[in-house]
């Protein structure tokens, strides 16, 4: 969709710290994250509300997250990778994966940015994580 940030992204017509991409999701990390490897992971399809997506989108999607969390959470050694999806700020479907170690720390309120130097480190991880 025209003017989306995301489907610009997705693109590459606007830059972002990819961590993985196929041809049907692209993820990349979250410049103000709630926890280092906070990353967004997206459908290439325009859909904005994600329960809208249908099969076998869908369950493809969630499979793409699980692959994603198990090298975040090696790459950043968190205790587990929580799922937030709430869709108010951008209107494209998109699943944060956030490393955590406590419930609390799911929580907008802590993101705060992180540098480029910060990010493309931990995305050279996870990266490496992907494909061990
Ligand atoms: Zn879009």
């Amino acid at each position: 969709m025209d003017g989306c940030i995301f489907c610009k992204i997705t693109r590459g017509e606007i830059d972002s710290v990819k961590i993985y991409e196929d041809e049907k999701f692209f993820a990349f990390l979250d410049m103000k994250p709630i926890n280092p490897g906070h990353a967004l992971l997206v459908p290439k399809k325009h859909i904005d509300n994600i329960f809208d997506i249908e099969e076998p989108l869908y369950s493809e999607l969630f499979q793409t997250a699980k692959k994603l969390s198990q090298s975040i959470k090696n790459a950043v050694k968190s205790r587990r990778i929580g799922i937030l999806v709430e869709g108010f700020e951008v209107p494209h479907a998109h699943v944060h994966l956030i490393p955590i170690n406590k419930g609390y720390e799911l929580d907008p309120n802590r993101a705060k940015p992180a540098t480029p130097e910060e990010l493309n480190e931990i995305a050279e991880k996870i990266k490496k994580e992907l494909w061990k």
